[in-house]
């Protein structure tokens, strides 16, 4: 009798038993069928074996195996095991979560070939600029088609959220015409011998980089590739994936946000035209994820491309793994599943025996650390490729009468761009700073009454928002405590600014960009083209703008109010800080203009400023690392989070007091901090509160943890929903 273990998708920390007679050692990592309670369930096959502890006469049997779509391959299914282990989230759920919406469901998922498009023959006679410059997505996008000659439905998208509006004049135009049938990549008949794009040549610094990662692609090793902001880090990973291609393997390349990045994949596209590349991020409908998934899994797709989710993407000839902007928090998942995808393609590079090249300016510290350790290899490209790196200079606060939040060096350096016809970036730092109102007579703060976040003063329709919650509310006509009725804003958010900056330059073009700007569909890219085609003056924005975007013609950078990350409570702000700002002041000068940045800051002579002025990275890490060594964090300690909420804050911390003491129990060696509350405390009506705890082992935290979740779980109801975060990142 054979009997198989499967895990399915649900909070519960084991497999479960069915009669399956026919079960063949290779239907391990098979999706079937499965009577589950009082429905039917999907689930993955993970243990085949003889003998159960349920009796066999009560054992049910499976549905069906689900066969049209393949299931894991072993190498998959060790890597989830491994995830499930670290992270101590269930194996089933894990499993799941790795498997594209599509194969979630029972029901049967024809792989559907999707629409494309091909390039006509007046099409291949065009140029790029036999388009207006105006129409910049179009020109985009008819060099992508003059580049792969077809493109499908999801590419099209990647290139820019608006370029189906594009696409519909390419195809009016007679240029682009829409095909049937499968998709195929390989080189067209009528362009034999297409000329092989090798890109440009390489510098000296880029070609020692690519020789030291190519020196040995058939083992694991981690290489952290620390180059400036410009440095051509981008070169680096195309030459590396090329070498990896042309030895038959895939490559899996891993980006922070690939919404944001379309150029990325566009630059990809463009030097692999006859290559089947996928991208696998959370942009994609069900049935493209699947698809795309498919085919990584047949191998088909020789490169994907993807966010975090796309560790888990099958890929049977896996060679390579590059992650981007490695450093970026993005890469985290901070709710259920709660891995790293950055560590885990570490694991998965290693479980593979192939090389990963973690990719940035400003590395985790972690990363860092490993790579001062020996145990990464260190890879540098120390200068821009093509220009001078930005002069950084810090204006002293203290010393000048700011000018509604303006020193006058800003101004004027805005007022010289103008009149050159340069663009400029006016960065604010959102975190921890927004338009809270405020009574300056008695200290009212418009709080919100759902969760203990500040509510957020909205220009665009007047009314108080909860970023956290959500909740909405109209602006009070005078302060609820003490009835003045001249109630402002307290500090300077974004609009403000830009309110300023409107006042003092009425001839400027402003263009605001933030979370509410782009989060309609296709609204950062419109803005993108605009800013390309100089039809814009002033950027005002925040993060969003930080990540890797390559504008020519912007050569200045302001940043009005960096210091309030200086000193937060969270250890890791100034890492962050260090590397908001080295990406921030990386938008200065991409093209051929020198750049500029300026930053406003009450503390000149901080280290943090002292080294970003040098662009002395490594300066920065190495101090931050002695710090974190003499305060006893990570790096050199591994921590753990026990997060609980509960409808009152002293519930959870009731409960994770008991929690602290089963910790004591366990292993008196693992550091157990005492319970408080969450930064974020209350959450749409729950209260949420956590308990830190530590150890500078990394394997003895991981046996404390697995002993300590399975006491934690003993109990059946539990007055508090919990769950634990390891490596956490959000305190
Ligand atoms: P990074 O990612 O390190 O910030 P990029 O990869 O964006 O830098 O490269 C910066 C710019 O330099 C890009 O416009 C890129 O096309 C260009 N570039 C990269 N390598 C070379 C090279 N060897 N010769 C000429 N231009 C290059
Ligand atoms: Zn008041
Ligand atoms: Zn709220």
């Amino acid at each position: 009798m054979k009997i198989v273990r499967v895990g399915f998708d649900v909070p519960l920390d084991r497999l479960f038993d069915y009669r399956c007679d026919d079960a063949r050692e290779s239907d391990i990592g098979a999706r079937v069928l499965a009577p589950f309670g009082k429905r039917s369930m999907v689930g993955v096959i993970l243990e085949i074996t003889d003998t159960s502890s349920v009796a066999i006469a009560r054992l049910k049997p499976i549905t069906k195996m689900l066969r049209e779509a393949p299931g894991f391959s072993p190498d998959d299914i060790q890597l989830t095991r491994f995830a499930a282990d670290y992270y101590q989230h269930p194996l089933g759920a894990v499993v799941m979560s790795a498997l594209p919406v599509g194969l979630r469901r029972a029901r049967k998922t024809p792989v559907k070939s999707l629409t494309h498009y091909g390039l006509t023959a007046l099409g291949a006679t065009r140029t790029v600029d036999s388009l207006p410059a105006r129409a910049a997505t179009q020109r985009r996008l008819l060099a992508l088609f003059l580049a792969h000659r077809s493109l499908d439905d999801a590419a099209v998208r990647a290139c820019a959220p608006t370029a189906k509006i594009a696409l519909r004049q390419l195809i009016e135009s007679g240029y682009v015409a829409t095909c049937e049938g499968a998709l195929t990549h390989a080189p067209d008949a009528t362009t034999p011998n297409a000329p092989e794009i090798i890109g440009p040549p390489l510098t000296p610094d880029q070609a020692a980089a690519v020789t030291a990662l190519l020196a040995d692609l058939s083992a694991f090793k981690a290489h952290l590739l620390l180059g400036v902001t410009g440095s051509g880090k981008t070169e680096v990973y195309l030459r590396t994936i090329d070498a990896v291609l042309k030895k038959g393997r895939q490559a899996l390349l891993l980006v922070p946000e690939i919404s944001l990045t379309p150029q990325l994949e566009a630059t990809v596209r463009g030097r692999f035209p006859d290559t089947k590349i996928v991208s696998l991020h959370s942009g994609l409908n069900d049935t493209e994820r699947l698809n795309h998934w498919i085919a990584a899994q047949s191998g088909a797709a020789r490169i994907v491309l993807g966010t975090r989710l796309a560790v888990f993407a099958p890929l049977p000839e896996l060679g390579l793994i590059v992650v981007d902007e490695e450093h970026d928090a993005s890469f985290k998942q901070n709710e259920g599943f709660r891995y790293s995808a950055r560590d885990l393609a570490v694991v998965r590079a290693r479980q593979r025996g192939v090389p990963i090249v973690l990719g940035s300016a400003t590395p985790a510290l972690e990363t860092y650390h490993n790579a001062v350790g020996k145990r990464y290899a260190l890879v540098r490209l120390p200068t821009r490729v093509n220009n001078t790196p930005p002069r950084i200079v810090c204006i002293n606060t203290r010393d000048v009468r700011l000018d509604n939040g303006f020193a006058p060096p800003l101004l004027t350096a805005l007022r010289e761009r103008l009149a050159r016809r340069e663009q400029s970036l006016v960065f604010i730092n959102r975190r921890g700073y927004s338009p809270v109102l405020m009574c300056h007579d008695c200290g009212w703060l418009s709080g919100c009454h759902r969760c203990s976040a500040k509510l957020v003063l909205h220009a665009h329709d007047r009314r108080l928002h909860c970023h956290h919650c959500g909740y909405q509310s109209k602006v009070p006509m005078a302060c609820p405590d003490c009835g003045n009725a001249d109630l402002s804003p307290l500090g300077q958010g974004t609009q403000r600014i830009e309110a300023t900056l409107a006042e003092r330059f009425p001839q400027a073009r402003i263009l605001r960009i933030d979370r509410d700007s782009t989060r309609a569909r296709g609204a950062w890219s419109g803005m993108r083209d605009r800013i390309e085609a100089r039809e814009v003056d002033i950027l005002v924005g925040t993060q969003i703008l930080a990540k890797g975007h390559d504008f020519a013609n912007l050569s200045l950078v302001c940043v009005v109010n960096a210091d309030n990350l200086l000193y937060s409570t969270d250890f890791r702000a100034p890492e962050r800080l260090y590397a908001l700002l080295t990406q921030v002041a990386g938008r200065a000068g991409r093209g051929v203009t020198q750049g500029d940045v300026l930053i406003q800051t009450e503390f000149p002579t901080h280290p943090l400023y002292a080294a970003l002025r040098d662009q002395d990275t490594a300066r920065f890490a190495d101090d931050l690392l002695k710090e974190r060594r003499s305060a006893g964090f990570p790096p050199f300690q591994y921590q753990a989070l026990l997060r609980a909420e509960a409808p009152q804050l002293d519930t959870a911390i009731q409960w994770l007091t008991r929690a602290a003491e089963r910790a004591r129990e366990i292993d008196d060696a693992v550091m157990v901090y005492d319970p408080v509350p969450a930064g974020m405390m209350r959450l749409a009506g729950r209260e949420r509160a956590q308990l830190l705890v530590q150890s500078s082992s990394r394997n003895r935290l991981q046996r404390f943890l697995a002993a300590w979740r399975d006491a934690l779980s003993e109990k059946k109801a539990s007055a508090a929903r919990w769950s634990i975060d390891v490596d956490p990142l959000e305190f």
